[in-house]
């Protein structure tokens, strides 16, 4: 357990956000999405998502092509702001409006 610096609530060390006032936990939140498993020039990569959301650093997102092997590296990043990174949060969550012929 740690104390929220928001509420001074208890807070389980594993929660990102204190469940009793929602304030952030930790400074730069971090994501890996896997590649889909049928595009073969994408296997062994991932993308890493990070959040910073504040503190020293400027709130923003950052996106990066993390290739694996011997010395996992990142192939290319692109930072984006609130702004960007809300407008890709609406662009995902757009229904597809093309559907599979393939049954
Ligand atoms: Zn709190």
């Amino acid at each position: 357990m740690r104390t929220c610096g928001g509420c001074s609530g208890d807070v389980d060390a594993r929660f990102r956000f204190c469940p009793w006032c929602g304030a952030p936990q930790r400074l730069k939140l971090v994501e890996f999405f896997h590649p889909h498993p049928l595009v073969e020039s994408d296997q062994g990569k991932a993308l890493r998502v990070s959040r910073y959301l504040g503190g020293e650093a400027v709130l923003h997102v950052r996106l990066s092509v993390w290739s694996d092997g011997p010395a996992p590296r990142a192939e290319a990043a692109i930072s984006l702001d609130e702004e960007e990174a809300e407008r890709l949060t609406r662009f995902l969550a757009e229904p597809s409006t093309v559907q599979s012929t393939q049954a």
